[in-house]
């Protein structure tokens, strides 16, 4: 069994992404409540109980708001940085581990996964290169900007799960307050589908077999104007798969090295 990984649902409503090995089942973000997280991987055959960790890329409550509830109801160890549990406000000895940027965290004898900074909401934040077999996945979302340090990460990774949040001409016509506006399209807000398809143009080679668009708005953007997007900016070199992930997954699962996600039976 290669790595899979499955976005159990994303977008501003809750986020969480299964990897899944033959030795590891960790979960990247809970941002659903237990009940949620309980039904979503009932879809996939599988129980809380079943995962080895929730790691945290950020305190934000749609990556979080679970986290606690898993901890306590089913005993789920909970991995982030030292500033996400502090914003949490959970207690970095008894509740949870830390992780530093850049430092290698080994889950399993197949699954290694790599903390890497990112700009979103000007804090400690981070996305997650995981590596199976000498071969890379990311799940990257809520980027705000991207550095060339996070393009370097993510060039030659089999997978990237990477967010596509908002279509320009959307959100500055639409009817968000100024302020927000001007959030969401700031280095720690969000990558728009134009910012998407400049960063995946640099890092995605003839090696990478599959992209899942995530943490698209609801208000701001549509599957079509993101995939298009990003289409127009890699189409010439990329043979693998494009997929969208919504907010009620899980829809689909990835197989590391296999374009075509297989659909995930209702
Ligand atoms: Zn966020
Ligand atoms: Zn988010």
């Amino acid at each position: 069994m290669t790595l899979s990984i499955t976005h159990l649902g994303s977008g501003s409503g809750g986020n969480a992404t299964l990897l899944a090995t033959a030795e590891s089942r960790i979960l990247i973000d809970c941002g659903f409540s237990g009940r949620q997280l309980e039904r979503r991987l009932g879809l996939l055959e599988m129980k809380p109980t079943d995962l080895d960790a929730i790691l945290i890329s950020h305190h934000h409550s749609d990556h979080s708001k679970g986290a606690l509830i898993a901890n306590r109801k089913w005993g789920i160890p909970l991995m982030m940085n030292f500033e996400t549990c502090a914003k949490l406000g959970l207690d970095p000895v008894n509740e949870c581990k830390l992780f530093e940027a850049l430092d290698l965290i080994e889950m399993g004898p197949d699954l290694s996964i790599l903390p890497v900074p990112v700009n979103h909401d000007g804090a400690d934040n981070v996305g997650f290169i995981a590596s199976h077999l000498g071969e890379r996945a990311a799940v990257v979302t809520d980027l705000g900007s991207w550095s060339d340090e996070l393009a370097r990460h993510l060039k030659g990774c089999v997978h990237i799960s990477i967010e596509a949040n908002y279509d320009s001409n959307r959100l500055w016509n639409g009817p968000y307050p100024e302020r927000l506006k001007q959030r969401i399209a700031g280095r720690g807000g969000h990558l728009s589908n134009r910012q998407t398809a400049e960063l995946l143009s640099h890092v995605v080679t003839n090696h990478t077999r599959s992209v899942v668009l995530c943490h698209l708005s609801a208000q701001n953007n549509a599957p079509h104007m993101a995939e298009s997007e990003v289409l127009l900016e890699i189409d010439d070199f990329f043979e693998g798969d494009i997929s969208i992930s919504t907010q009620e997954g899980p829809e689909f699962s990835h197989y590391l090295g296999q374009a075509e996600p297989e659909r995930v039976p209702i």
